[in-house]
């Protein structure tokens, strides 16, 4: 008898129920996000290196730029172009 795993239904997606819109690497403000972590939360890297959780809406809608350390200030906010 197998436990705990079920085999997945009929969901053409990652485990972890990864949304379907991938958005590792994408920056937003000071952030880049860096991978999923879960309900509908991103972790990303800050500016200043320090890694938050934040909700995808959040970032689409331009809520959470930064750490939340950092400040608000949108003067922070410089672009870096690799
Ligand atoms: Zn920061």
């Amino acid at each position: 008898m197998k436990e705990g795993k079920k085999p997945p239904l009929k969901y053409p997606q990652k485990s972890h129920r990864v949304p379907k819109k991938d958005i590792t690497g994408k920056q937003f403000g000071l952030l880049t996000v860096i991978g999923y972590d879960k309900d509908g939360k991103w972790f990303c890297r800050c500016k200043c290196e320090k890694i938050v959780s934040v909700k995808s809406n959040n970032l689409h809608y331009g809520n959470t730029t930064s750490c939340g350390i950092c400040g608000n200030r949108k003067a922070a906010i410089d672009r870096t172009i690799d």
